[in-house]
């Protein structure tokens, strides 16, 4: 699609500079700050970024499965820069052109009647509004929320997710009820294929909803793909059979998006695969590609109509901000224009699924590989039989020596990997080119040596 450009920084000193004001005076996410060492980035362009010492790295992590457009994208950036002339910034209280475009665009991508959008500046923002809708809608409280979940790491978001990264954060907003989803190669249920394991997840969900009360019940949250925690693509009725449920219940469905949607699984949304339409899908990352900072909660009918006649108690100060709409406007045209959906889709099916799964003829170390468009795992483990994995649930330290190997092993050959627990995942820009995607399978095939040395079956 583009062809990159050679390697301009090697400017070494400056990197150093970097990153000794790095250390000094930024505080970084989720990290022992004594720890770390960010290595200093000196550009991108589209699939490829490359840091001070002239070392340029294949993008398989579009950096948190965000740049779903790739890298610098002229017209992307065209677009923030017009903007940035005209109005850079306005209070949500006033209508803007930037705004109403992107939520109208927004709004007739999403399924049914999904026809307003509250935007916010990211992911976990928008979850917490979702609740806030769904609880007020409903005048219920609880939330069901899977394990094996990320939402984000605000106050409430973070008590809606489902993984370690929660501990910490406890004890969180009450009226979080816990459920488990569907995960057939570690299935919570002894089931023996998918449709057995959606059948009982279904039912294992229908259970706690009759045992928590289904008056009680606000909403139900899940990631229609599960990201971070796995790329769980859920079995054939599974997301229908969510939705069943909550029509049964009256409860709110609330889809979030933020890492599945706009191209991430070869569709605009993850649930237009399965045909189901959610009461509320939040969103962020690939909307916009992280350019600016945008997310938001795109609304249905019936649960905006609460709101008519009844002020809605949520608010930010950036709340559609001109230039995080105005480049959600333009990343979206961009993708009509570039057929940049479509090319995340032919590249799970054509491209990546074939390589991975010839990978893992090659591999013992790859349990299981699974995905679809641009969002693909590979399960490491020690043993095919067992499945045990390659290293422990939220190994650290020596405990997680493998992974960290594996992951130094693509670096020092040019890929930037995504790896969590026990898995690395394939999750390139949608704009990235099967050309790109050999190189970067043909890495992971050296790397994968690693994992194969501590293999036992
Ligand atoms: N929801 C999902 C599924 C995510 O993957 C993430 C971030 O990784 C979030 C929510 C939180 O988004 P943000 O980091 O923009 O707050």
């Amino acid at each position: 699609m583009k062809t990159v450009t050679a390697v301009t920084g090697t400017d070494a000193e400056n990197g150093e500079d970097i990153r000794r004001k790095d250390r000094a005076h930024v505080f970084h996410s989720w990290s022992a700050q004594a720890q770390i060492d960010p290595l200093p980035i000196a550009g991108a362009l589209g699939s490829y970024f490359w840091d001070y010492d002239g070392n340029r790295y294949l993008d398989f992590s579009s950096q948190l499965v965000n740049v779903n457009i790739g890298h610098q994208h002229p017209k992307l950036i065209s677009a923030i820069q017009e903007q940035a002339g005209k109005l850079t910034t306005i209070a949500p209280l006033f209508a803007n052109d930037a705004r109403s475009e992107a939520a109208r665009l927004i709004s007739e991508l999403a399924p049914g009647d999904l026809n307003k959008v509250f935007f916010t500046n990211g992911g976990a923002e928008a979850n917490e509004n979702a609740i806030r809708m769904a609880r007020l809608h409903t005048g219920r409280a609880k939330v069901l929320a899977a394990y094996r979940s990320y939402h984000g790491s605000t106050a409430g978001a973070i008590a809606l997710t489902g993984d370690p990264r929660r501990w910490p954060s406890e004890p969180t907003m009450s009226g979080v009820v816990r459920y488990w989803g569907p995960y057939s190669y570690r299935s919570a249920f002894h089931a023996a294929d998918d449709s057995e394991e959606c059948e009982r997840a279904l039912t294992h969900l229908r259970d706690i909803i009759t045992v928590e009360g289904p008056h009680t019940i606000a909403a139900i949250i899940l990631e229609p793909v599960v990201g971070t925690n796995g790329i769980l693509v859920p079995p054939e009725n599974y997301l229908p059979g969510v939705r069943a449920l909550c029509d049964e219940f009256g409860i709110v469905f609330i889809v979030d998006e933020v890492m599945s949607g706009f191209g991430r699984c070869g569709e605009w949304f993850a649930v237009d695969r399965w045909n189901v339409t959610p009461d509320l899908i939040t969103f962020a990352k690939g909307s916009n590609s992280g350019y600016v900072p945008l997310g938001g909660v795109i609304i249905s009918e019936e649960i905006a109509r609460t709101f008519d006649d009844r002020p809605y108690p949520g608010g930010l100060t950036y709340s559609g901000h001109p230039l995080a709409c105005a480049s959600a406007v333009a990343s979206i045209n961009i993708f009509h224009e570039e057929g940049i959906v479509e090319n995340a889709r032919a590249l799970g099916r054509d491209v990546i699924g074939p390589q991975l799964r010839a990978l893992a003829e090659r591999h013992p170390s790859v349990g299981e590989v699974r995905g679809l468009g641009v969002f693909w795992a590979l399960e490491l483990v020690v043993d095919r039989k067992t499945r045990q994995p390659l290293v422990p649930f939220n190994a650290t330290g020596a405990a997680a020596a493998p992974m960290v190997e594996f992951a130094n092993a693509c670096k020092s050959r040019g890929l930037w990997p995504f790896t969590h627990f026990n898995r690395t995942h394939i999750v390139p820009p949608c704009t990235t080119t099967a050309d790109e995607v050999r190189e970067g399978i043909d890495i992971l095939d050296e790397a994968l040596a690693v994992a194969d040395k501590h293999y036992t079956g």
